[in-house]
């Protein structure tokens, strides 16, 4: 996803305290930004927001961190955050905002700082040139490797069938990761489906007919 350059971007993000600046002098220290001891998930590629606002205000005994690459993307979702100051509940105490390319995680959280990483949607780069740069490639993976614990998880969903036969093979054959799920019609699959969360990009693929995959793996001994 990438929006058109949005002049107010900047500022709206420097002045909302819930987008975390100086996020590479918080590694292993992510506990004291939330000032408690809770698990931390993230989303890498949060688009608009709508999937871990929403997760943020069902479990409050989690703590959330959003990744998003572009300002102007990442702004929808603070801008959908600041709306909810005048909801009843207000807005979530759980939940901090990260404008950074994935490829920074291992400067910005520490190992097994992690517990849990979701990938929704994620830019499939069909060109086999670009497979490296695919959230679900093997460089990725070791990636998220070096910031999860044994045993901590990762959660993709995506309509796109040759990224997910892809992601499935990368985890398969990956040495740190276990494959412990996946379905090709989500939707459909009482089990996996169950408490599921719709995306914004999950809306408008399923609601086009698209079925949607999702596997699920975790991070070895
Ligand atoms: N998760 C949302 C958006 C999916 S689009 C949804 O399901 O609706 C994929 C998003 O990932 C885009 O907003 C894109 O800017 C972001 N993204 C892609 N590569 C990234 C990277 N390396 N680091 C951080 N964000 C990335």
């Amino acid at each position: 996803m990438r929006l058109r350059n949005i002049p107010r971007a900047g500022e709206v993000l420097s002045e909302c305290k819930e987008v975390v600046k100086n996020y590479k002098d918080q590694k292993n220290a992510w506990n004291t930004v939330f000032g408690n001891d809770h698990p931390i998930h993230i989303e890498i590629g949060m688009g608009k927001g709508q999937f871990l606002l929403s997760l943020a205000a069902h479990n409050p005994q989690i703590n959330y961190i959003g990744v998003e690459r572009y300002s102007s993307v990442l702004l929808r979702a603070v801008e959908k955050f600041q709306l909810l100051r005048e909801e009843p509940a207000g807005q979530p105490s759980n939940l901090r905002f990260l404008c950074m390319d994935a490829r920074e995680l291992p400067e910005v959280f520490g190992p097994g700082e992690v517990e849990k990483i979701y990938l929704n949607f994620s830019d499939p780069w069909p060109k086999a040139r670009h497979a490296r740069r695919r959230l679900t490639s093997e460089a990725f993976l070791s990636l998220y490797a070096r910031i999860l614990p044994a045993g901590g998880t990762i959660e993709f969903k995506t309509d796109n069938r040759s990224l997910f036969d892809f992601s499935v093979e990368e985890v398969s054959r990956s040495s740190l990761f276990t494959l412990t799920g996946q379905t090709f019609d989500l939707h459909r699959d009482p089990q996996m489906s169950r408490d599921n969360i719709m995306t914004e990009y999950e809306e408008k693929f399923s609601a086009a007919g698209n079925p949607i995959c999702k596997l699920t793996a975790r991070r070895d001994l």
